[in-house]
């Protein structure tokens, strides 16, 4: 079967068709600028040459249309008719506490998508977008909601309530959520399977270090603790967000600034994190190594209070799990940073974690790297994330 896998932006809209029955990516492609000028598609069929076609995209509906022109077309597409796609898997942010697996979409689950917007007014707007407009492309296709959210869903209330009046819990549905969920899914159950073990047996550290960086405790299986919270901005330093702070710097820093509310919440979204600890250098970590060799003592701060950050989750999760047997890096900076791999593993040598140095120098390979007298595999699993959501649109079916 070929599920197409669709993450929908609001201006942009990433897509894989997937051949379920062999698991191999028949093409893959980016659509960036929708609604703005400058829209283009830059589509990579598997084995052809990339084809980028430049051309307005007023809405949404015309960037899916373009896409299915573009999987079908005589010279770079990878199917001959539509009707070949079986399926489309959405990757949806948040699923509230409504949402604990994936689900087929119908009216009911669009309207939930759009209610449980409050709790995510950039990225669930325009997931909802991107359904219907498949809807409309390609009428009759099954069509999966994959909600980020839902892996996390077994947290006990301990790990996700927060030390505030419990009526804004009741009222406005404010607690832990966590994101990444499909990621933190896959590589905890790729984990177990590298290790020939089963995950129900297993106490996995997941630690997804993208441009967004969240871990989780996911245990027998199940995640029973994750460090994002009712949004994406709690728990680790990112590229761009601040991660854990004192609440009370919010109001402090918008008095001092004169800043109001929202536009502290964008400092600790979009200028903070890596790039503003480096004092502007970048939210790349490529960038912030370059930086440091060249002497600047900031970018050495970043980098330094990054990898603390992530030791400290990892080391309380052992709280959470009563232990740690696996922990797995993933994602941009887990699969290619040596160097931050190697500074969080020496924070936890205290531990008994020890990694053979040669064998952590990886980049984007699946590699267990902890030496066997360690008292933690240690290993880099390579997160699939689109995979995943073909995986799971097809066992719905
Ligand atoms: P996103 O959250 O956008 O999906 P990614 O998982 O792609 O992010 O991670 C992006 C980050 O990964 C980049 O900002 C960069 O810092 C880091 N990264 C990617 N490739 C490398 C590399 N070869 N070496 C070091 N860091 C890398």
């Amino acid at each position: 079967m070929k599920v197409l896998v669709i993450n929908c932006g609001s201006s942009s809209l990433k897509y894989q068709l997937i051949d379920s029955d062999t698991e191999d990516v028949l093409a893959k492609g980016l659509v960036e600028r929708i609604g703005i000028e400058g829209s283009v598609l830059t589509h990579r069929p598997a084995g052809k040459d990339k084809v980028v076609i430049e051309t307005p995209m007023e809405d949404h509906n015309i960037a899916v249309k373009l896409v299915i022109d573009a999987l079908v077309d005589k010279n770079h597409g990878v199917i001959s008719d539509l009707s070949e796609i079986d399926a489309v898997g959405h990757r949806v942010v948040h699923g509230g506490e409504k949402f604990d697996k994936a689900v087929l979409i119908d009216k009911g689950v669009k309207k939930d998508i759009e209610e449980l917007s409050a709790l995510a007014p950039l990225h669930n707007p325009a997931n909802l977008i991107g359904i219907n407009a498949c809807e409309k492309n390609m009428p009759g296709v099954p069509q999966a909601a994959v909600f980020d959210t839902a892996f996390h869903q077994t947290m006990p209330k301990r790990a996700y309530m927060y030390g505030l009046p419990y009526e804004y819990y009741e009222k406005y549905k404010v607690r832990r959520y966590g994101f990444h969920g499909t990621s933190h899914d896959y590589v905890s159950a790729r984990a177990a399977e590298l290790i020939g073990k089963d995950r129900k047996e297993l106490r996995i550290v997941v630690c997804h270090l993208g441009n967004g960086a969240s871990i989780s405790a996911v245990k027998n299986g199940k995640c029973v603790d994750t460090s994002m919270g009712l949004t994406p901005l709690e728990g680790l330093i990112m590229g761009t967000r601040s991660g854990d702070l004192d609440p009370a710097i919010l109001a402090y820093i918008g008095e001092k600034e004169g800043l109001s509310a929202a536009e502290v919440n964008t400092v600790l979204n979009k200028k903070s994190g890596i790039l503003g600890l480096s004092g502007g250098v970048s939210s790349d970590f490529r960038d912030i190594a370059a930086a440091i060799d060249a002497g600047n003592e900031k970018a050495k701060t970043a980098l330094e209070t990054y990898n603390y950050r992530v030791a400290k989750y990892i080391a309380s999760y052992a709280v959470a799990m009563q232990g740690i047997d696996v922990i797995a890096f993933t994602a941009g900076v887990g699969e290619n940073n040596y160097d931050v791999r190697s500074a969080v593993c020496d924070h936890l040598a205290f531990m008994g974690v020890k990694v053979d140095k040669e064998k952590f120098k990886t980049h984007g390979e699946e590699v267990i790297a902890s030496t066997k007298d360690s008292s933690i595999t240690v290993m880099v699993v390579p997160t699939n994330e689109e995979l995943a959501i073909a995986r799971q649109t097809i066992a719905l079916l």
